[in-house]
């Protein structure tokens, strides 16, 4: 017995998501997503937000991040384990969902793990936008794993950048993003070492991964006019920056009850001056306002952002007809009659 049709809910696989990156174009994807996310962003008081509800192990952390508006919500379930490149698994894995506020009924199922990877540079990308010199071209990237060539790209096609220096303690990964960025258009460095990469850069961009707090830029690595993009420190005990480049930097977070929590800024006093990344967007704070200022962007990772990659997955969906009907709801004609759905089902389905 075939369900009726209204209760399929849209299902973009992974393999769906790879359709569609490569009908759009990553660079393209990024620049849209970026402004759906501000877009969101210019809304953000008319979100509901709560830091994200994390369950903790001796070796990762899996964390549900739930968001809604007055028509949508979202939310995504994503996991952060570091071993697991070791064991020949992604470190960050992801799904999410999208659902009607006025049904409840979900209206769309995504893979999230490359739509992350996305939207997290995408994010770092607009963040840069707003607090990087405008004249910024070179880019450091320190961890060149998953998320790395996501990153080079996005800075690319949002920001201008044009020289990317890439180190990694595995020697292997910054290969492999030689490789995967070699006809990008950018201007490829391959360093030895975190002090190599930084040299002559103007953004600095850290993701790494490793579940303790590691000092993946001293103090002296970072200099006046810098912007960092710190993506890796992203849990309670995880962070990548010595603090004395956070007492040197202006600080922008994403939602700060969140990043208290998880960010670089949990090394510092609970009432330390930061300034959330929306205000900037909206034009309620500065973003940068001197060319020798430092500038940092701590990022975590928000619900908003994934709502709003969400959303963009949602129109893309509906405007290409490209996503898979999964059969995910029962919904019977008569909506009381839930037993009677099981029961007339038996027939077609018992043997
Ligand atoms: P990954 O495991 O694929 O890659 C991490 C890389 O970091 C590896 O190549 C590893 O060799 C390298 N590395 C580890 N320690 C290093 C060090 N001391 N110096 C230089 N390189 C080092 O992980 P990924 O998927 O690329 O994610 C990277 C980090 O970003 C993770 O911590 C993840 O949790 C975080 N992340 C944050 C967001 C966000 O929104 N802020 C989103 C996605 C991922």
């Amino acid at each position: 017995m075939q369900p009726s049709p209204r209760a399929y809910v849209p299902f973009v696989s992974v393999d769906t998501m790879m359709r569609l990156v490569h009908r759009i174009g990553l660079s393209q994807m990024m620049r849209d997503l970026a402004d759906y996310i501000e877009e969101d962003f210019r809304r953000w008081e008319l979100f509901d937000k709560t830091p994200r509800v994390a369950a903790h192990s001796d070796v990762g952390v899996i964390e549900l991040m739930p968001t809604a508006d007055d028509a949508l919500y979202a939310f995504k379930y994503v996991n952060g384990h570091p071993k697991n490149m070791k064991d020949g698994l992604q470190t960050v894995a992801a799904f999410g969902l999208l659902a009607d506020m006025t049904t409840g009924y979900p209206v769309l199922l995504s893979e999230m793990t490359l739509l992350t990877a996305i939207r997290t540079a995408a994010m770092s990308a607009l963040a840069a936008k707003h607090l990087a010199r405008p004249d910024a071209r070179t880019m450091a990237v320190i961890g060149n794993g998953a998320q790395c060539e996501f990153q080079a790209l996005a800075f690319q096609a949002i920001c201008g950048v044009d020289t990317v220096q890439l180190y990694d303690v595995d020697p292997a990964a910054t290969a492999k993003a030689m490789r995967n960025l070699r006809t990008s258009g950018l201007t490829l460095v391959a360093c030895h070492t975190a002090e190599d990469a930084v040299e002559g850069a103007d953004i600095l961009t850290t993701c790494t991964a490793d579940k303790q707090r590691a000092t993946i830029l001293t103090d002296n690595l970072v200099g006046a006019g810098q912007h960092i993009n710190a993506v890796g420190g992203d849990c309670p005990g995880k962070t990548e920056l010595h603090p004395g480049i956070l007492h040197r930097s202006d600080i922008f977070v994403e939602y700060a009850p969140q990043t208290r929590i998880e960010g670089e800024i949990q090394q510092l006093d609970p009432d330390h001056k930061v300034t959330e990344l929306w205000q900037v967007v909206a034009g309620a704070a500065p973003g940068r306002s001197t060319a020798r200022q430092i500038t940092l962007f701590d990022s975590v990772g928000f619900a908003v952002e994934d709502f709003s990659a969400l959303r963009y997955i949602k129109d893309q969906v509906q405007a290409t007809g490209i996503a898979k009907n999964l059969d995910l709801l029962a919904d019977p004609d008569d909506p009381r009659d839930l037993y009677g759905m099981l029961q007339r089902a038996a027939p077609d389905l018992a043997a």
